[in-house]
């Protein structure tokens, strides 16, 4: 059973990237599954090859290893398969609707956003398809419910047609967009379990409809905590969490391993450790149901609550 590490390269690790990574590689390595990172790297104004070799390394210090290394860029002709495909069965539209339209529609989507309203969903692409479409494409999907509950017992289940809205699948820059990307990417490696944040579980059912659309098999599907910033957004790379430059300047790999390890709830104490170590004991009633907090101050990583 393959599973997948899927870590943007928009930025150096944090301890929320640790965090998600270390999850990933106990399950997989606990359960004798092959284990794959996958560098997402579409997004071409923010992905930089800087932070995919440095994610690279930090992670190999950290005390984790792979089956195989992925650049999800590499992938580019199955993502235009994909989209052929999708358009072949009439799902494509161009729609260059903005945030700001959707605001004004007025209803909130499951993901702290706003759904979109399939406003555009008449609109026909140009000659030439999505290919030759000059504005972002959507994926029209069917109006019903999708009933998913995870492994942790969280029911995500959803109209995503409705909840969400239909998604973009290309964007205004002409980049594949996200939900499309990780669903055609994990079918060509046959992932079959995804573990992953609890901050993308809103985005599976969207996922479920385009593995349905694309043929593909439902993979199990592992939501699990965050670290959070005090003010109540996940810890994250643009909102200038402490990166792993700064990480290794103060920490051990295994003193940053057991803190982890300590604030996910995997061990009682605050003491160093590798993550082979956490491999026999490693089950997911131990790893904490509730998000954390964390600052970094004073050179170290504090664990507010
Ligand atoms: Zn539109």
């Amino acid at each position: 059973m393959p599973s997948r590490f899927a870590p943007s390269t928009t930025g150096q690790a944090h301890p929320g990237t640790l965090l998600a990574a270390l999850l990933c590689w106990l399950d997989a390595r606990s359960r004798g599954d092959r284990l794959l990172l996958r560098f997402e790297d579409l997004d071409p104004t923010r992905s930089q090859d800087i932070y995919l070799d440095q994610m690279r390394r930090d992670l190999e210090w950290f005390g984790l290893d792979w089956d195989q290394v992925v650049v999800q860029s590499d992938l580019a002709d199955q993502h235009r398969n994909a989209l052929d495909q999708l358009q072949a069965q009439g799902r494509l539209y161009p729609c260059r609707c903005t945030r700001s339209e959707r605001r004004r529609s007025g209803r909130r989507s499951l993901d702290g956003g706003f759904a979109y309203a399939n406003t555009c969903r008449d609109r026909p692409l140009p000659n030439g398809g999505w290919r030759a479409a000059r504005e972002p494409v959507r994926l029209r999907l069917d109006d019903g419910p999708i009933r998913i509950i995870d492994e942790s017992g969280a029911d995500l289940s959803q109209n995503p047609a409705y909840d969400m809205g239909d998604p973009i699948v290309v964007r205004r820059d002409r980049a594949v967009a996200y939900h499309l990307a990780v669903v055609v990417d994990d079918g060509a490696s046959q992932i079959d379990r995804i573990v992953r944040g609890r901050d993308l579980a809103p985005s599976t059912a969207t996922q479920v409809v385009l593995q349905q659309l694309l043929g593909q098999s439902r993979p199990s599907y592992r939501h699990h905590l965050l670290f959070l910033e005090p003010r109540g957004d996940k810890l994250a790379k643009f909102h200038g969490a402490v990166g792993t430059a700064e990480l290794r300047r103060h920490y051990r790999a295994a003193q940053l391993c057991g803190t982890i390890a300590w604030a996910a709830g995997l061990r009682d104490r605050d003491l160093p450790c590798r993550p082979g170590e956490l491999l026999a004991e490693f089950s997911w009633h131990r790893v904490g149901t509730g998000d954390r907090v964390l600052v970094w101050r004073n050179d170290q990583l504090i664990v507010l609550s």
